[in-house]
Parts: C-alpha cells; sequence; structure tokens
C-alpha cells in the first residue's frame, strides 16, 4: 500500500474517532451537526480505503496501458486502449479502456465523451478483427458493486464468438 493511503488511513482513523467523541459529547448546534456531517464522510472514506477501491487510485488497468505489465494490445491510441480478458467467459472477450483513468460510469463527464464514443467505434474495428461482427456481439459497461463492477477504471467488454443467449442471469 503505498505511504499516502497508510497516512491518509491513519489520518482518517484518528480524525474519525476525534469527531466520534464530540458526537458522544452531544454538543448541540452547528458543531454538532457538522461532525456528525463529517464523521459520516470520514467513515465512508476509510471504508474505500480498507475495500482498497479508492476512487482516484489507478488499477492494474493503468499498468496495462503504460505496459509497465506485459500484455498483448490489440489497439491504442491516444484515447483508449484494448486487451484481452485474463479470464475470458466466452470465446472472445477483449476489454477496451479508456486510457485516462476514470473509475466508473458514475465519473464521466461531457469532458469524456469523445473518449467514450471512440470505445464503441474501437469495440466495432476490433468485433470485425475477431470475425464476429456479422454472427454478432455484446458490449456491457459494468457499474458498482450490483453492476458486478471488479476493476475501477472503466471499461467495456466485447463478448462474442458463440451465442450470448438471455440478456441477464440475475
Ligand atoms: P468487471 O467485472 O470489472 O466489469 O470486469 C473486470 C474484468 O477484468 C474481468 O473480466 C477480469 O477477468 C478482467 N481482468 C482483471 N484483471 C486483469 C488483468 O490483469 N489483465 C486482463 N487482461 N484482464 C483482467
Amino acid at each position: 500500500m503505498k505511504l499516502s493511503l497508510i497516512l491518509a488511513k491513519h489520518v482518517t482513523v484518528v480524525v474519525t474517532r476525534v469527531l466520534i467523541k464530540v458526537n458522544k459529547l452531544q454538543l448541540m448546534g452547528e458543531l454538532y451537526f457538522f461532525s456528525g456531517k463529517l464523521t459520516a464522510h470520514l467513515q465512508r472514506s476509510y471504508i474505500d480505503i480498507i475495500k482498497g477501491t479508492v476512487m482516484s487510485e489507478e488499477t492494474i488497468f493503468s499498468k496495462i496501458i503504460r505496459q509497465e505489465i506485459p500484455t498483448p494490445l490489440l489497439y491504442q491510441d491516444e484515447l483508449v486502449s484494448a486487451f484481452r480478458d485474463i479470464s475470458p467467459r466466452v470465446d472472445s472477450h477483449i476489454l477496451i479502456v479508456p486510457n485516462k483513468h476514470i473509475a466508473t460510469i458514475n465519473d464521466v463527464t461531457s469532458e469524456d465523451e469523445l473518449t467514450l464514443g471512440r470505445m464503441i467505434t474501437v469495440a466495432k474495428k476490433l468485433a470485425k478483427e475477431d470475425g464476429i461482427d456479422e454472427s454478432g456481439y455484446r458490449l456491457i459497461i459494468n457499474c458498482n458493486s450490483d453492476g458486478g463492477q471488479e476493476v475501477y477504471h472503466i471499461h467495456m467488454h466485447l463478448l462474442g464468438g458463440q451465442p450470448l443467449g438471455t440478456m441477464l442471469s440475475v
């Protein structure tokens, strides 16, 4: 774990404990209100740190994009990169990823629209190259835990090469 994360964790724990004590004293007025809000916020941050899902943190995908982890790239330009999923669920399973770290779809902004569009055109190109454009394929972007997101660097799954069945199996 990075030094800054460890430091952030300790500072968060100490401040959270102090604020919990302040809450326990049941001080009235603005201070109490403010500390309650801040406590809740810090507790959420602390949980994020523990879970290793701090949104600003890079994931393994950034290392693949920079080729610090050698993974064959199927495509790369100034906006996106693509590589095969390490654990393919179907015959053709490719991940298309923005080069910029964006944790979830909830974090995209209008500035990312070009990148998000590029992800689709690259998916189309790779589907053709993999010979699955005519038979068909599915594009999926998972978001957060209910969406089944495991890697907090947004990515589009390009899935095909066999019939994919119904859209969801819950
Ligand atoms: P998610 O569940 O977040 O939508 O999908 C993450 C995907 O990333 C999974 O399908 C998983 O197999 C894939 N993945 C996780 N780590 C690596 C890796 O180091 N290399 C590659 N190529 N794929 C990975």
